[in-house]
């Protein structure tokens, strides 16, 4: 396989945007008002990392069953963090910060979910076999080149998320490229897929306050395939595409877990002058749009943050991290202000202090009025700073910050003169208020700096965390790119040629295929889209309708009437369609009405009715239903009278209004034709007689 390729040594991607010029003048606009041209000047750049759990009966690298949730606890372990030098002999800047958090980390253990293995006490065992097939199937249906041997790495994970601080993967395939095609888009072109790797999943976060966050350790270890494709996507409508588009592609195999967390992207999105952020596990594609939006923006708000600094001469230097020891000690910029607001009316100021909590001031020399600069809806610069704070410092009680730029809100104006007079703050200088104990007091006071100080390179590079009203928060710095190392413990496994060609003759047909094929179907190419990503798509290629009409009216029936009977059912949406789709219309009762629509045996207009009677009345046979619709010689009669029985009984509905006395009139004929007679024709027939009625009347 001359395709082949190492499975180590990937390029990291580009941090910057290729474009390093801001765009400062475009107006912030919602994104509804947004044209893919707008983002274009912007110079929008978005990518994916989709991360999604496998069905296989175990974990990746041990015994322990996979999808089950704990809820019983028959252990508790505590760890701590403490930094290490990576094999090159450095600090990670993401493994400073998570010393700097001091957490304590608490795993719960459930017996049944977890073993020696995932809390590093135990080596690993062989990769699962189900899992590699799996993968490969994934990789072959993105058209990847395969590698020849999977090498498993270490990759460096020190937020608690994985005990051992490394999660294994191996890649398996790289550089491939799938269709993207979104007709009412405009989108029609490849959406490169720079690798896909299989790896382990981390544990799920149960909870995080203070100095101690508690994970349960159930879902550790579960195999999952990371994504990852080129920033390709050039607006947050494209974006959104792109992610259902891989999810189809996992969906196609049929061996992916479904429901809440098995899917989970990452999203990396720059504009021009600005650096690729991470947004972190986002649960679903419907809110894509609007945070990468937001995103974008933010990014140019702390661009023209950038911009006023550098107007005003203020200096990275002057904000430099103030050596060791408390910052109060050490540096200009900073003061120990219990004394100086000891008679402040401020609540949550007197709080801290009765606490014993140490209470300090920072001084942002030129950033006066900055701090009330907007980056997001509803979030200014100042929550850029007090996040930060917030992530790093840890402090337990709220508000734990106050700035001069909304000063009036805080502390009395007696109280910030006299921070002005202890810091030596000028009109230019804005100040930040921190209080917790001492030692998180003085984490705070040197991430604040910290934080000011990058405000002057532009956009830092952070992972951030998906909130639900479409803004992000702070989450981590952006790991480095050597945060990757080989796995000791693990030979590399040769992926056998027998084993490709297995998984190649089975291989699902990929998403886009089925959109062309449905198309040949004679629907149009929204239709198709809609239906090829649709949980009935299975149940409409089972009842295999004729090309045209027929293939037409099903696939509409379909998207109207089977999420309307889930609902009835109670079977909602989403996930629990997908495995109620066959339940509700079993093929055996609705191919026969097909084939009697193919045959001529009933009108087209009667499947809908019938489709309807064959799952609301479950022992009918289907027989009788198709019986009911097939037309009779004395339809048109029938018809005759009731148009003309109607048409005299026109002044009943209390309106005039023409529109709702022909509803009125149609809901008087149809009933007992419908599906015998064309509705179409009914209401233009019945529309002409009640007009001519109309006219008689007023004659
Ligand atoms: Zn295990």
């Amino acid at each position: 396989m001359p395709e082949q390729a190492d499975g180590r040594g990937v390029k990291p991607p580009d941090e910057l945007n290729p474009r390093r010029e801001p765009v400062l003048d475009f107006p912030d606009r919602p994104l509804a008002e947004m044209t893919a041209g707008d983002y274009d000047a912007l110079g929008f750049l978005a990518g994916l990392e989709v991360h999604q759990q496998l069905r296989t009966e175990r974990k990746l690298f041990c015994r322990c069953p996979a999808g089950r949730r704990a809820t019983a606890v028959d252990a508790e372990v505590l760890r701590h963090m403490r930094p290490t030098l990576s094999e090159l002999g450095e600090y990670d800047g993401t493994a400073l910060m998570e010393f700097k958090t001091r957490k304590e980390i608490v795993y719960l253990l459930e017996r049944g979910t977890v073993c020696t293995y995932e809390m590093d006490d135990t080596p690993p065992f062989e990769i699962d076999a189900e899992a590699v097939e799996i993968a490969l199937e994934l990789a072959m249906i993105a058209d990847l080149n395969l590698v020849s041997e999977l090498h498993v790495m270490r990759k460096q994970y020190l937020d608690g998320s994985i005990p051992t601080g490394f999660q294994r993967t191996a890649m398996v395939g790289l550089t491939g490229a799938v269709p993207l095609r979104v007709p009412e888009l405009g989108v029609d072109r490849e959406l490169r897929i720079r690798q896909l790797s299989l790896e382990e999943d981390s544990c799920r976060e149960v909870s995080d306050v203070g100095h101690r966050i508690t994970f349960r350790t159930d879902r550790l270890g579960m195999p999952l395939t990371e994504v990852v494709t080129e920033p390709d996507l050039l607006t947050p409508r494209e974006l959104q595409a792109g992610a259902r588009l891989i999810a189809e592609i996992a969906r196609a195999t049929d061996r992916i877990r479904r429901g809440p967390g098995a899917a989970r992207q990452d999203v990396n999105v720059s504009v021009a002058g600005g650096r690729r952020v991470e947004i972190k596990g986002v649960p679903h594609h419907r809110g894509l749009p609007r945070l990468v939006h937001n995103e974008a923006f933010r990014q140019l708000n702390l661009l023209r943050i950038r911009a006023a600094l550098r107007e005003r001469g203020v200096e990275a230097a002057a904000l430099a991290d103030p050596p060791g020891g408390d910052p109060w000690a050490t540096s200009g910029l900073v003061v120990e202000a219990g004394g100086v607001l000891g008679a402040t009316g401020y609540r949550p100021v007197r709080d801290a202090r009765e606490r014993g909590d140490t209470v300090v001031a920072v001084r942002l020399p030129g950033f006066a009025g900055l701090l009330a600069h907007r980056t997001q809806p509803g979030a200014t610069f100042g929550h850029e700073i007090a996040e930060r704070v917030r992530v790093i410092a840890c402090p337990v009680h709220r508000p734990f910050l106050a700035h001069s730029d909304r000063g009036a809100a805080t502390l009395g104006p007696g109280d910030w003169r006299a921070l002005r007079r202890a810091l030596g703050a000028g009109g230019d200088d804005a100040i930040v208020v921190v209080w917790a104990p001492a030692r998180d007091a003085a984490t705070a006071a040197r991430e604040v700096l910290i934080r000011a100080g990058e405000a002057l390179a532009g956009v830092p590079a952070e992972t951030r965390q998906a909130r639900a009203d479409g803004t992000t928060g702070f989450e981590r710095l952006l790991p480095g790119p050597d945060r990757m190392y080989p796995d000791t413990d693990t030979p590399p496994l040769p992926i056998a040629d027998e084993l490709v060609e297995t998984v190649r003759v089975r291989l699902p047909e990929p998403p886009w295929a089925r959109r062309a094929r449905y198309e040949g179907l004679g629907l149009d190419a929204r239709t198709a889209h809609r239906l090829a990503a649709a949980p009935w798509a299975g149940l409409f290629d089972t009842l295999d309708p004729r090309a045209g009409g027929t293939a037409r009216r099903l696939a509409a029936l379909l998207e109207r009437r089977v999420p309307y009977h889930a609902r009835r059912r109670g079977r909602g949406s989403g996930s629990a369609v997908v495995g109620a789709v066959e339940e509700i219309a079993a093929p055996g009762r609705i191919g026969p009405l097909v084939r009697a629509v193919e045959g001529g045996e009933i009108r087209p207009a009667a499947l809908a009715p019938a489709f309807d009677d064959a799952i609301e009345h479950p022992a009918r046979p289907v027989e009788d239903i198709v019986a009911g619709y097939r037309p009779r010689a004395d339809d048109a009669a029938r018809l005759e009278a009731r148009i003309a029985e109607v048409v005299a009984r026109s002044d009943e509905p209390a309106t005039r209004d023409p529109d709702a006395v022909l509803r009125w009139a149609m809901g008087e004929v149809m009933p007992g034709l419908r599906g015998r007679v064309d509705g179409a024709e009914v209401r233009s027939r019945l529309a002409a007689a009640l007009e001519a009625e109309g006219a008689e009347a007023t004659a």
